[in-house]
């Protein structure tokens, strides 16, 4: 384990908000550590060892070096919980926050002050290619993305907007579109002001908006276009185009410290410092509170929890979460889902993204999935019936069950754009389709409609539950077909008009 990986871990046994938090140290009074065997130097002064350089005290009196103690001893992190309660589950409350409506006619999106975390997403294509951009933004909406953002890179980017939201229109999307502006946003949101019409929220990075004395007034041209326009702005910081203005005056603050702060907790930081005073300074040129949205995205999990618990501890502003760069395929969900699970467990978080990179010629509706299925499995939010499905194993050797699992699955989410009107609460479905009688009836009955299919030399059927009771058995060839027949009948029955 490396020294940096150990440090994580010591400051992660910590309860949120025990302690003070110092960039990359959480110093703590004695008494407060849960890892106090480690922190031996929680004597000297009340700080954490796992803030400082060089050497420490064992156990025994010894002097060695302080990640050779980190390394033997790693306790579980303790609770002072009374022990008779009952095991209790779910996220924590959630932090509060400002509530930032982002509109576009009758739609309204309520990030913060309390709303269920949103989803959102942004196209890949080229903007000025009005036409392309349209279908994949209404794609992305008919996944579920409930803001989608755009680049707006280039003048022609810039003109393609309205047309855009135009064909939006007449497809019956209306999504609200979100503005990504880098460099040159200031030109082009004066230039093009049916576009700064258009869109619905400016994403705004304060580490790209010139440089030198340009920067504070192309910065302000930018929210004064917000305030002209009344449009909501997500102040997004990014580790990858951090304001290098402002970097340094952290590090010059930094050197003056007696004992200076690594440079990770530096770069920490200067993203929590930009996305915040950078949002003070909006409010000073004009913009309301509740128009502001912040982010700081970073590409490292542990990286994006401490920098958000960070920014959740010092403002109230509504927070986009997302981990920049995730990466590809399994890579990116995983990363992903760790970062945000953390984070959204801990209540901090308004809106998500995930930003997964595509593999090439597939499908960006993903990350939109992706997003939903780590609410909806965290309990946080409902969206499509969910399928609970087993891995497998030798005691079934055919694939019919892994085919049934993806039928139904797939039937499932195709419907939902028509069941979500016809049939409220349908989300909230729970379907398992089971390998074997070895936790087949168990886990069905658990399930609002399950079925266990026959594992090798079982009997050929195929028994179904509903809520819990046996109530008929399938046989032959169109298990699928009939299995799907059975979900149908029981969405009509449950959750149709008549059945409230
Ligand atoms: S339910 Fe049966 S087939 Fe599925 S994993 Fe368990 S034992 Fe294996």
């Amino acid at each position: 384990m490396g020294r940096n990986q150990a440090r994580r871990q010591h400051r992660a046994a910590l309860a949120p908000g025990q302690g003070r938090q110092y960039g990359n140290s959480r110093h703590v009074a004695a008494g407060q550590c849960h890892h106090r065997q480690s922190c031996r130097r929680r004597r000297d002064a009340a700080r954490c060892a796992s803030g400082l350089e060089g050497r420490v005290e064992n156990q025994r009196g010894q002097i060695e070096p302080e990640i050779s103690v980190m390394e033997r001893e790693m306790p579980m992190p303790q609770t002072n919980l009374p022990t008779n309660l009952p095991i209790g589950s779910g996220p924590s409350v959630r932090r509060l926050s400002r509530g930032a409506t982002i509109s576009y006619g009758e739609r309204k999106i309520m990030v913060g002050g309390g709303a269920p975390v949103v989803v959102q997403s942004m196209t890949n294509t080229d903007t000025a290619d009005a036409i392309g951009t349209a279908i994949q933004i209404k794609d992305l909406a008919r996944a579920g993305s409930e803001l989608v953002r755009i680049t707006v890179n280039n003048p022609e980017a810039a003109a393609a907007v309205p047309a855009i939201r135009e064909q939006l229109d007449k497809m019956g999307i209306d999504v609200p579109l979100v503005g990504d502006f880098h460099y040159n946003g200031h030109t082009l949101l004066n230039d093009f002001p049916e576009c700064a019409q258009a869109l619905s929220k400016y994403r705004i990075n304060p580490g790209n908006v010139g440089k030198g004395a340009k920067r504070d007034t192309q910065y302000a041209q930018m929210i004064e276009a917000a305030c002209r326009y009344d449009k909501p702005v997500r102040i997004g910081v990014n580790w990858g185009s951090l304001d290098q203005a402002l970097l340094a005056r952290i590090m010059d603050e930094n050197a003056l410290r007696s004992q200076p702060w690594l440079a990770q907790a530096v770069m920490y930081e200067a993203l929590v410092t930009s996305a915040i005073e950078n949002a003070q300074r909006a409010e000073e040129l004009g913009l309301a509170a509740d128009r502001i949205i912040l982010s700081c995205k970073v590409s490292g999990v542990q990286d994006l929890i401490a920098v958000y618990r960070e920014l959740a501890r010092r403002c109230d502003y509504p927070l986009h979460l997302g981990l920049t760069e995730a990466g590809m395929g399994s890579k990116g969900i995983v990363a992903s889902t760790a970062a945000l699970s953390v984070l959204l467990q801990e209540g901090i978080g308004d809106t998500i993204r995930i930003s997964l990179t595509p593999e090439p010629g597939g499908d960006r509706t993903r990350e939109v999935i992706v997003g939903q299925e780590i609410l909806q499995t965290m309990g946080l939010r409902k969206f499509a019936p969910m399928v609970i499905a087993c891995p497998g194993c030798g005691r079934t050797t055919s694939t019919v069950f892994q085919d049934l699992a993806d039928k139904i699955q797939t039937y499932l989410r195709d419907q939902m754009p028509v069941w979500k009107k016809a049939y409220p609460g349908v989300e909230g479905m729970n379907v398992a389709v089971m390998g074997c009688i070895v936790n087949g009836p168990g886990e069905s009955k658990h399930a609002n409609i399950g079925i266990s299919l026959p594992g090798t030399g079982e009997s050929p059927a195929a028994p179904v539950f509903i809520d819990g009771e046996k109530k008929l058995t399938l046989r032959g060839e169109r298990i699928a077909e009939e299995f799907q027949a059975v979900v149908l009948d029981y969405v009509k029955s449950h959750y149709g008009q008549a059945a409230a």
